[in-house]
């Protein structure tokens, strides 16, 4: 299992490599947390003026693919240099404006990492999201003697 330690130095990492043209303007902090069926992650400004990356709770599991993991903190990061959750100048209207995102990262060298993406979406995401889910359901579906069953 991955731990937030490993997210900090992937951050680090693709800080240094693919965004160092971007000026980091405040504290910058990452972590796992919730489990979603469609969101990999998020980027917000916390109360404190410090900006917080939050990374999908299932992708500490190994079987989820590195590259997905730093594609989405790459996506966050973009976020980030467009001034959304960050004391950057904004740059549009709208975080995903006309695919502004996807353009950013393809200039940064993700373009291969979006394309294994997509594939991996479709031929492994769903399938590990089904079951996690399904296996939601039947926990909540199934109580016994009051207490829910663990499968
Ligand atoms: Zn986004």
């Amino acid at each position: 299992m991955r731990d937030d330690y490993f997210l900090r130095e992937r951050l680090e990492y693709l800080w240094n490599n693919a965004f160092n043209d971007v000026e980091r303007k405040n504290i910058v902090k990452i972590r796992f947390k919730g489990k979603w069926k469609n969101k990999f992650g998020h980027i917000k400004k916390l109360k404190n003026n410090d900006s917080e990356i939050v990374i999908n709770g299932y992708f500490r599991d190994l079987k989820i693919p590195t590259y997905i993991i730093d594609l989405t903190i790459a996506h966050e990061l973009v976020h980030y240099s467009h001034g959304f959750n960050s004391p950057l100048p904004r740059l549009y209207n709208h975080p995903h404006k006309g695919g502004i995102v996807n353009k950013d990262l393809k200039k940064r060298g993700f373009s291969e990492a979006l394309k294994l993406e997509k594939k991996w979406i479709k031929e492994e995401w769903q399938k590990i999201a089904n079951e996690e889910f399904k296996l939601k359901q039947k926990i909540i579906a199934k109580p016994i003697r009051g207490l829910f069953r663990w499968f």
